[in-house]
């Protein structure tokens, strides 16, 4: 019987010790992520900006007010406010100036507006803006299309937004767009992301917003940029700003912040888009987002239901279904 017995023995073994195994593995694991993932992260509210600016309905002005205000409230640290673009490429910014001038503006809140030009910088400090945001591409043929110039061009028209931002002490942002694929050109190299991204950041960008614009990426791809970028620029420096087309987005930050990124942009309801690239859906929604950091214990100050209740609002309004899962989930029918 001997024979037997160890034969019924050993596969008991076997599972004690692939549940060590596995225990032990996921101690490890476990340890691993936490200790890759960042303890904070800040979240770079879109919503308002990027998110509204491709609803084809015209927002009033005092719906983007009351929207900024609860995002405030919700506990966002950067909530971006509008764009100084001229009302003739983008209508659904036209009431820029009654925005920035009719939001509560919270104390430890920031409120950056986009400004592609000299004009548009001007324009927004004036109306009192403290922060600005510079758009340029990874794509040469995205750039031509949404901005009309080169990339090149793009950046020499950047020199003079950053120079007469230098001489007022306003911060600004860079975004490079299309950094995982572009509707036009298809792969874009992770090469030149880096490089566009490294002469915004010595232009003196505070930080640079890594946009996916159309969604494409996937954690492998992120993983492939970021190497180049991070390369080149500090990695506290850096944000990413995913789009969810083909449902990777949260995954891809997730990537993201394992590669010790800890800025995110997001957009409340996942509102958003891209007029220039078809089929590209919204931006990743802010309650996702936070939803998953609370998962990770990762600490972002926002309060979850205060920001479900922002998203009710706007939807409500737009009359339209939220795009975020967790406002799905959340929803009591
Ligand atoms: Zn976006």
């Amino acid at each position: 019987m001997p024979a037997l017995a160890t034969a019924m023995l050993l596969p008991r073994l076997h599972v004690a010790a692939a549940a060590a195994f596995h225990r032990a593995l996921a101690t490890t694991t476990c340890a691993a992520v936490a200790q890759s993932l960042p303890e904070q992260v800040k979240i770079v509210e879109v919503g308002p900006r990027d998110g509204l600016q491709n609803e084809k309905v015209i927002v009033p002005a005092d719906v983007k007010i009351h929207l900024i205000n609860l995002l405030s409230e919700a506990g966002l640290s950067v909530v971006e406010a509008t764009s100084f673009v001229s009302p003739k490429w983008v209508p659904q910014m036209a009431d820029q100036k009654e925005v920035i001038q009719g939001i509560r503006k919270y104390p430890n809140v920031r409120y950056p507006v986009l400004t592609p030009n000299l004009k548009g910088f001007e324009s927004a400090i004036k109306a009192g803006a403290k922060e600005v945001a510079i758009f340029g591409a990874a794509s040469e043929m995205f750039s031509k299309r949404n901005i009309n110039c080169s990339i090149d061009e793009s950046l020499q028209r950047f020199e003079e937004v950053m120079k007469a931002a230098k001489d007022s002490s306003i911060p600004v942002r860079g975004y490079v767009s299309c950094v995982l694929g572009c509707p036009y050109e298809g792969n874009v190299s992770p090469t030149k992301v880096a490089e566009v991204a490294k002469k915004m950041y010595s232009m003196g960008c505070y930080e640079i917003s890594l946009g996916d614009t159309i969604g494409i990426g996937t954690p492998g791809s992120m993983r492939e940029m970021l190497t180049a970028v991070i390369k080149e620029i500090p990695v506290s420096a850096l944000a990413v700003h995913c789009h969810d087309t083909y449902g990777q987005a949260l995954v891809n930050v997730f990537t993201a912040l394992e590669m010790g990124i800890s800025t995110v942009d997001s957009s409340i309801a996942g509102l958003g888009g891209c007029p220039y690239a078809q089929g590209a859906s919204g931006n990743v929604a802010t309650e996702d987002v936070v939803y998953m950091l609370n998962g990770l214990g990762i600490h972002t100050g926002v309060d979850l239901q205060k920001l479900l209740d922002a998203g009710g609002y706007i939807c409500r309004v737009l009359n339209r279904k939220t795009s975020s899962k967790v406002a799905q989930a959340s929803c009591k029918l």
